[in-house]
């Protein structure tokens, strides 16, 4: 029985599915303004573990993730500096041509590190007029009010609006925190925006559309849709009213989850989310990281220290998704060691392997319990050891770790087959075969292959690229 631990309870869950069999989930994906850093990636490689996990448990799963890629002044932290037009001015290029050069960045990043890809990549800025759709329905319902500066989420109307979050409003409207951007027409300052007219802290933005709706500042309601109605529309548009699963990290609990739940479950009228999942942050050396501790790391200066991805990829295995993570130069040292014995092992197993075996039934049930754990990914790497250390025939044994990898995501047998070393006399022979194909040599050509076979143990397959070794 699969346990998540869900937000909004506070506790491990039972997992129920709307649908039995399939699984609708959202994943809050980056503002493409600036490279990713790995803590961000962090984020995504947690969704991409359980994602794994709950196919691997059988679900068919359609997972969603998006890219903000229009400017918002999210109303509290950053006023008069808009991150997709700061990018857009630090680098002389349009907020378009921003987006979509941090989206394919982004996109090799995650692909370097074997993420697999989403069912749906949801850009903001294709999703406008959906996004004018709700905000009219709220408008409409009631639950929303317009003013000369922005339309907004009338918090006081949705009287389960802390349910997530457990925070005490009243003490913390009493604190900072809210709104710095001011607007006297704002009823509340807990109340939230849907939509900016193209005014006030706005009048400059870059990035903004015609609207139906009226500012008596603004010609045609232009403006810009609020952050977190974002995530709302892509989530209803793709995976409906009610999602099984959404993620994000720890910092969406107080405010951007919150507000999604407010204005879908008023526009729809039903539950919007049933586990609400959220990812602890990496630590640098302990700290937060941070651009004034200099700390700030990217996959790129990750390569530049000569990791690879992959042994990134094997760290984050090594921290469940509810952990904090400390990263340290030594921590992903330690990382690709483990990593390389890993696929070291399966080189031999693979080269040993007689005939194809069969997943051994009592690991499985081990490797599926961590799983069933909240998603217990360092449990399930040290299943993984065990297995490779335990005392059952290589052909079984194989067969398992190969399968538990469609969790772990870590290529090991393509890697154990690329990083092989071919003896110089299996070398010369591959050669003289290739030479006798190409002058058409049949016999000699099959020679070769026999001898490949026989003497090294090397099966040799005829592509349209070439020759290839096939199984060793
Ligand atoms: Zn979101």
């Amino acid at each position: 029985m699969l346990k998540v631990y869900n937000t909004l309870s506070r506790k491990l869950d039972e997992f129920k599915p709307i649908d039995k069999g399939k699984i609708r989930f959202y994943h809050c994906g980056p503002t493409v303004y600036w490279t990713q850093h790995i803590g961000n990636l962090r984020g995504m490689a947690m969704g991409d573990l359980i994602r794994r996990s709950l196919i691997y448990l059988g679900y068919e799963v359609k997972y969603v993730r998006n890219y903000t890629d229009f400017g918002h002044l999210t109303s509290d932290a950053d006023v008069g500096e808009d991150k997709m037009e700061k990018g857009a001015k630090r680098e002389g290029l349009t907020p378009e041509e921003v987006a979509d050069k941090y989206i394919a960045q982004f996109e090799r990043d995650t692909e370097a590190l074997n993420l697999l890809e989403p069912t749906i990549k949801a850009r903001a800025t294709d999703y406008i007029d959906d996004m004018i759709k709700m905000i009219e329905v709220l408008v409409e319902k009631g639950y929303a009010y317009v003013t000369p500066k922005a339309i907004y989420f009338e918090v006081a109307k949705f009287p389960n609006y802390t349910e997530l979050s457990r925070r005490n409003l009243e003490k913390d409207k009493a604190g900072a925190g809210f709104g710095s951007v001011q607007d006297s027409d704002k009823k509340d300052p807990a109340d939230f925006a849907l939509w900016f007219f193209k005014t006030g802290a706005h009048e400059n933005a870059l990035q903004y559309w015609p609207s139906p709706f009226e500012s008596p500042e603004v010609e045609n309601g232009e403006g810009i849709p609020g952050w977190h109605l974002e995530c709302s529309t892509m989530a209803n548009v793709n995976l409906g009213a009610t999602l099984d699963i959404h993620m994000g990290g720890v910092e969406h609990i107080s405010i951007h989850h919150p507000n999604e739940i407010a204005q879908s479950e008023s526009a729809n009228g039903v539950k919007y989310v049933n586990y609400w999942i959220h990812n602890e942050h990496l630590m640098v050396d302990g700290e937060k990281m941070s651009k004034s501790l200099g700390n700030v790391y990217n996959l790129a200066s990750i390569v530049e220290k000569a990791f690879t991805p992959m042994d990134l990829r094997y760290f984050y295995l090594q921290a469940q998704y509810r952990s904090k993570q400390n990263f340290t130069t030594e921590a992903l040292e330690g990382a690709k060691n483990a990593y390389k014995k890993m696929v070291d092992r399966v080189r031999v197993l693979n080269q040993n392997i007689e005939e194809k075996g069969s997943i051994d039934k009592s690991f499985k049930n081990e490797f599926v319990k961590t799983l069933e754990d909240d998603f217990n990914i360092p449990e399930a790497l040290a299943v993984s050891w065990e297995l490779l250390k335990a005392d059952i025939n290589d052909n079984d044994k194989l067969a398992t770790i190969l399968d538990f990898d469609r969790v772990l995501g870590l290529n090991l047998l393509d890697k154990a087959e690329k990083e092989i070393e071919i003896p110089e006399e299996v070398e010369k022979l591959l050669k003289r075969r290739k030479e006798a194909r190409e002058n058409k040599e049949w016999e000699k050509s099959d020679e070769f292959r026999d001898k490949l076979e026989n003497d090294f143990n090397i099966k040799v397959k005829d592509t349209e690229e070439g020759q290839i070794i096939d199984t060793i």
